[in-house]
């Protein structure tokens, strides 16, 4: 048993291993695929979806298709339409739902699993998401966009045709204001980046690592509060997903298809979510400095969480999670598998 601090969120996690020696404390559920006959995303079926925001073209048997496409979400959380302001209610406030919600549809290919992504899979998902980023943040209302990803039912995937979404927020979501924060306190102190001598550290003492090439490094956190989290961090220290180049696409796909498919076997193919953890847009946060220093304090990265753990009362009621597994534990597991 131990407890571990994470310096990136500021709190605490609880490590019981020997409930990872109980099976039951882990939920590794298959999925069950829907009929392509119904489904809105495959090849065919656009009328049921309408324009595309973005479309990546390619050629198959002599005709030029769309091999991965961008569209409105039918069921938007957000919408850029909206625009009454913030209003009080007594103590609270509300607001109309000013934002924006896309789905990217990764792929033709229906039911084409995360972990069997090629690389051109995730190099047409990396433009698509830095095309629609970029548009979007001309949009001066927009202060937070970025790309979730819900791979599988357990982790709230509705269809399973592979899709991606991109969420615009007109406000600061907390859990990223609270790592810009942090991560600004310590460069305040320190006048260096967290998240870069987070690397350093875990690079020299080669306990969490999973895989890395010249330009990211994928790593178990040194206290996650799910089992078997990773992080994907460019090596190079950089703030914006969107300034990604072309060979860092390449070298960003290499890690997650080699991550992924240790998942894929350490996990029996669990549902996941993929997360970007990117800078802000189109504000200040003048506590933070934010417009004169985030370049250097935030550095962005990619969090992958597969949904295994099962939430209970503590992790509700006190935000404090119980993980039954140690990383060192989960990185030895992924990296002792062959890929090849
Ligand atoms: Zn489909
Ligand atoms: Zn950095």
């Amino acid at each position: 048993m131990q407890l571990r601090y994470d310096p990136i969120k500021k709190r605490w996690v609880v490590f019981a291993p020997e409930r990872g020696e109980r099976g039951d404390y882990l939920i590794l559920q298959k999925e069950v695929e829907d009929d392509p006959e119904y489904c809105p995303f495959c090849p065919g079926h656009e009328s049921y979806t309408g324009r595309s925001l973005h479309e990546d073209t390619g050629i198959i048997d002599g005709k030029k298709v769309w091999l991965t496409r961008v569209i409105p979400n039918k069921f938007p959380l957000l919408k850029v339409e909206e625009t009454d302001g913030i209003k009080q209610y007594g103590p609270y406030a509300y607001s109309s739902r000013l934002g924006a919600h896309e789905v990217i549809i990764d792929s033709r290919t229906h039911g084409l699993k995360i972990f069997d992504y090629q690389m051109d899979d995730f190099i047409r998902l990396f433009n698509a998401v830095i095309v629609r980023i970029s548009d979007l943040r001309k949009d001066v209302r927009l202060k937070y966009i970025t790309m979730i990803k819900n791979c599988g039912k357990v982790a709230g995937a509705t269809l399973s045709h592979p899709h991606s979404q991109i969420v615009a927020f007109p406000f600061l979501p907390n859990e990223v204001k609270n790592i810009w924060k942090n991560l600004y306190e310590y460069y305040y102190v320190n006048n260096r980046c967290l998240v870069c001598d987070i690397l350093n550290f875990e690079l020299e003492k080669k306990e969490r690592i999973i895989v890395k090439n010249d330009f990211f490094v994928a790593y178990s956190p040194y206290a996650p509060r799910h089992s078997f989290e990773v992080h994907v961090v460019p090596v190079i220290h950089t703030n914006d997903f969107i300034g990604l180049k072309d060979y860092e696409k390449v070298k960003l796909a290499e890690v997650m298809i080699d991550v992924l498919k240790r998942y894929n076997v350490a996990l029996d193919g669990a549902s996941l979510n993929i997360n970007l953890i990117n800078t802000a847009c189109n504000i200040d946060i003048p506590e933070l400095e934010f417009s004169k220093y985030k370049e250097r304090f935030f550095h962005w990265y990619i969090e992958l969480i597969p949904r295994i753990n099962r939430i209970g009362g503590i992790e509700k009621g006190t935000g404090v999670y119980v993980n039954p597994f140690l990383p060192e534990k989960c990185t030895e597991i992924l990296s002792g598998i062959n890929i090849i």
